[in-house]
């Protein structure tokens, strides 16, 4: 996992190395200001040279100002370098989750993905940044100054050294914990963010039903169990921080008293006893990296294994190697003994064999969860068949790409989604970059062109989010004006006209009819009415298609659609 994450550097390799090498260098002058303090106590003090003194205070200040340019660009560029990264990650993680298929996003909560894209990631860049080069030069620095302190005064040296076996054991069982509570912080802010996204999203049926409580309720669970998760971790880094301050004291006060006495006992110099003391400061400076390490660094690899799990779902619908670009297809379509089933459930639809004409219009009946709606979200390959073939003139559909295929069919459903901007932009989804003339054409034939005229804002008019400042008819009339727009070849309506009143519903159909000339189109409707025109009926029940042909045929033939043509009619 590590060598993936060290592979997000390579395009910041320079960056990466400047950074680095700016943090070194300043970890070493570090190292080296204990021991210019040592030569100017016991070298340069006594032989009473002013200007020597000032002199080396002097050098002193040039050093802290380079200090101080290196910090600049390790504060700012290691952050750049980290942000960079971060961002690359972000963007990845969206264009994948934008290739997942339907089947992932049936089984996964809106709010967790988001939570991946944002919080998760926001404590890579963090991690990315600090994380080496903390480690690396923690290290360092315990090394460097340990062996100049050994060099100084072994008895000395071995003293602050006792600490150290403590420390590792701290760092050891921080780390360990820490990273459960990232862990756990992060599926609950994942769970947080889900609650959040569905009663906000919900919250014209939370209201409606006077459920307010209710929702309140359930989210304090989660906002609770969130905040227990953060708790948990402040309680190590409590545990962590107290107690390294501890042993950082200790290590002090073991150096203060045996130096003290080796003064006394003339084994060491004053100089000798200073520099030492501050060198024990640079020695347990990297300890404070190491606890900000303790705190970033599991959070940012509990953030990158949540971003890998996405990465590595493979979408389950997808391009073969050698897929074609279908530049335009006729609508010739043929279903071979395609059997499909919704993971882990039974099969919806088996064996099935059709056979739909280019321009044809050809309409599915039968009743609610016969496996309509799945038969038709085959053909843009929302979820892949489990056996058998579908064609399109003549070419499997897996052949193409799911780009040029998708091009080539329109969907109208119930319930349209709009996204939330203006009408323009909105009818514009069907063919973008479309001129305000292509537009305003493809308005006025889904009838919409009054409507938009009577606003003030005309095609600028802000449709609100997911549609929801436009009544059903207008919002379906605006889905029949991007299909004029996108002007595809094979056409889908799933019930589109279902949830309008019937004279609204009256109204549309002469769209939707003129919207469906010289296309090959597939309509599903339970109110017959609005299909006795098609060129063929197709009735699907559960064991599949039952029965097929013209509205009068199959009212003669006395089967299950006169039943259904009974039953509406007479009522
Ligand atoms: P129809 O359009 O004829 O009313 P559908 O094709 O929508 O029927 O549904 C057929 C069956 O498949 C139903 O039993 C339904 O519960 C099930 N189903 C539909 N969509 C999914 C899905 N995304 N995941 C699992 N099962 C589904
Ligand atoms: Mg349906």
């Amino acid at each position: 996992m590590l060598k993936r994450f060290f592979s997000y550097y390579r395009p910041y390799r320079g960056l990466f190395i400047l950074d680095f090498s700016c943090a070194v260098i300043a970890a070493l002058l570090e190292l080296g200001f204990p021991l210019v303090v040592n030569r100017i106590i016991d070298d340069l003090l006594p032989s009473n040279n002013w200007s020597w003194i000032a002199w080396a205070c002097f050098g002193l200040l040039v050093l802290y100002i380079i200090n101080t340019g290196l910090n600049y660009v390790v504060t700012y560029w290691g952050h750049k370098l980290g942000i960079n990264i971060e961002t690359d990650m972000r963007k990845k993680l969206f264009e994948h989750i934008q290739k997942l298929s339907f089947r992932y996003f049936d089984n996964n909560k809106t709010g967790h993905t988001m939570s991946r894209m944002t919080n998760d990631l926001f404590e890579i860049g963090e991690v990315a940044h600090h994380g080496p080069e903390d480690i690396f030069i923690a290290i360092m620095t315990l090394i460097g100054s340990f062996t100049i302190m050994l060099y100084m005064n072994v008895q000395l040296a071995l003293m602050t050294f006792i600490i150290v076996p403590f420390m590792a054991w701290l760092v050891v069982v921080c780390n360990k914990r820490m990273t459960v509570a990232a862990d756990r912080m992060f599926s609950d802010i994942a769970d947080f963010n889900a609650r959040v996204e569905d009663s906000v999203g919900g919250i014209r049926v939370v209201q409606a039903f006077a459920n307010e409580e209710h929702e309140k309720k359930q989210f304090a669970v989660n906002n609770m169990r969130f905040r227990e998760a953060k708790l948990m971790a402040y309680k190590i880094m409590g545990f962590n921080i107290s107690t390294s301050y501890l042993l950082m004291r200790l290590g002090n006060l073991f150096v203060l008293i045996s130096g003290t006495w080796f003064v006394i006992q003339n084994k060491i110099t004053y100089g000798e006893f200073v520099g030492f003391l501050l060198l024990t400061n640079v020695f347990f400076r990297p300890i404070e990296k190491i606890n900000a390490v303790i705190e970033s660094y599991p959070k940012g690899i509990a953030g990158f294994k949540r971003y890998l799990e996405i990465i590595d779902t493979e979408p389950d619908v997808a391009d073969m190697p050698d897929a074609i670009e279908v530049a335009h297809l006729n609508g010739n379509i043929r279903y071979d003994n395609v059997t499909f089933g919704y993971e882990g459930h039974a099969n919806v639809l088996n064996q099935i064999n059709l056979t739909i004409h280019a321009g044809e219009t050809i309409a599915f009946v039968g009743p609610s969860g016969a496996g309509k709606t799945t038969l038709c979200s085959l053909l843009p390959r929302f979820y892949e068949r489990n056996e058998g073939s579908i064609t399109i003139d003549n070419i499997d559909s897996r052949d193409m790409t799911l780009t040029s295929l998708r091009r080539q069919i329109g969907i109208v459903q119930q319930d349209v989604f709009l996204f939330a901007g203006t009408i323009r932009e909105n009818i514009e989804y069907g063919k973008l970059g479309a001129s305000d003339k292509e537009i305003m054409e493809a308005a006025r034939r889904a009838r919409l062109d009054d409507f938009i005229r009577s606003q003030p804002d005309g095609l600028l008019t802000l449709v609100g989010e997911r549609g929801v400042k436009l009544s059903g008819g207008q919002k379906q009339r605006l889905a029949i004006a991007r299909m004029f727009l996108k002007n595809p070849p094979i056409l889908i309506l799933d019930e589109a006209t279902s949830a309008l009143d019937t004279e609204t519903e009256q109204a549309i159909q002469q769209s939707l009819a003129e919207l469906s000339v010289g296309r090959t189109t597939l309509v599903i409707a339970h109110r017959l009415a609005t299909i006795k025109n098609a060129d063929r009926i197709v009735v699907v029940t559960e064991d599949g298609i039952s029965e097929q042909g013209k509205h009068e045929e199959l009212v003669t033939a006395g089967g299950i659609y006169s039943r259904l043509h009974h039953a509406q009619f007479s009522s």
